[in-house]
């Protein structure tokens, strides 16, 4: 029986974010340039194969979700053979995929087919000048329609992950909750984080989960907090008091959850993760094209025993990590 991933913190490790690509489709500000960004070499990029060999590895030690991510994930070519590869692998439970939803649409019936459920959908407003200023694309059409889609082949839980920006989407909460409660959609807030290239982060600029609250009882009325959920799930939820359903908020600066933290993260480039921002990584993309099972299992626990507590963001410590976001995946 192998011993369990835990960290030096007694933190159990049970949940793998993969990211597959580092090229997106489009260039929200707060993650990426609109020009120049800097992406691996194609030959650098895991291929599937070693993506599965690396996740059978991991599942044999307790990894039991996975996430998968980018970049944004549906650029990269038949999405859907990986999904169905990870599907059959011993032990794994659940699949996710994060994703902007522009290629969507395109490729819900084969993801679906492929046994894909689980969709996170990245969009921070419902204002199509705004949608474009913020990713510098003019595809919130094809967003919205790819929702539909992927809401009709019977795609579920589908969730929304909406970053929040002081001073450009404090307008989009209600509406965007409002879009989600007619549709039987959760829609996550997500704390804007300093995982941008450029620096452009600014702590003044970070929507807080308490002051969203405020706005969504002031249109909504009450909303009690869920109990009952994954204390290591990163959302705290909410659940409207109207029986609207619920939503999340992912309060990485205002109210941090690391202490609860179960997840590990592969780079598209093969580089091992313990924490979105730590400043080192360990690279297995030698160890999938050279070395075997046993040194890759290695490899993962030695990463966990060097993990963090946390993040130190507000810290004066605090540095961004090296690689950004579009680099790492959510
Ligand atoms: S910031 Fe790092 S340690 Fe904290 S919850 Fe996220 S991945 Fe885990």
């Amino acid at each position: 029986m192998q011993a369990p991933l835990m960290d030096r913190f007694g933190r159990l490790h049970d949940n793998l974010r993969i990211s597959v690509t580092d090229r997106c489709n489009i260039r929200c500000f707060y993650c990426m340039p609109e020009e120049g960004g800097q992406y691996a070499p194609r030959q650098e990029i895991l291929s599937f194969e070693e993506i599965a060999r690396f996740t059978r590895v991991a599942a044999g030690l307790g990894i039991r979700k996975l996430r998968l991510t980018g970049g944004e994930p549906l650029g990269r070519k038949d999405l859907h053979k990986l999904v169905g590869q990870l599907m059959g692998i011993e032990g794994i439970e659940d699949i996710a995929l994060t994703t902007n939803a522009v290629l969507l649409g395109a490729q819900a019936k084969a993801l679906y087919e492929a046994g894909l459920r689980r969709l996170n959908i990245h969009l921070d407003t419902l204002d199509r000048e705004k949608f474009r200023q913020i990713t510098r694309r003019d595809e919130l059409p094809r967003v919205l329609e790819s929702i539909e889609i992927a809401q009709r082949l019977g795609f579920g839980p589908i969730k929304l992950n909406a970053v929040a920006i002081e001073g450009l989407t404090e307008e989009d909460v209600v509406p965007l909750a409002r879009f989600g409660r007619e549709r039987g959609i959760e829609v996550r807030y997500i704390e804007y984080m300093p995982l941008d290239s450029q620096g452009l982060w600014d702590r003044r600029r970070v929507l807080t989960m308490d002051e969203m609250l405020e706005r969504l009882r002031g249109e909504f009325g009450e909303l009690e907090a869920v109990l009952e959920q994954d204390p290591r799930a990163p959302a705290t939820e909410f659940r409207y008091g109207d029986g609207g359903g619920r939503v999340g908020f992912i309060a990485s600066v205002s109210k941090p959850f690391c202490l609860n933290c179960n997840r590990i993260r592969l780079t598209g480039d093969g580089k091992l993760r313990y924490c979105l921002f730590a400043i080192e990584e360990m690279d297995v993309k030698g160890l999938l094209r050279e070395g075997d099972d046993a040194a890759i299992e290695a490899a993962i626990r030695e990463n966990l025993l060097r993990k963090w507590i946390g993040h130190e963001i507000g810290a004066a410590r605090f540095v961004p990590p090296p690689r950004p976001m579009y680099a790492i995946g959510g």
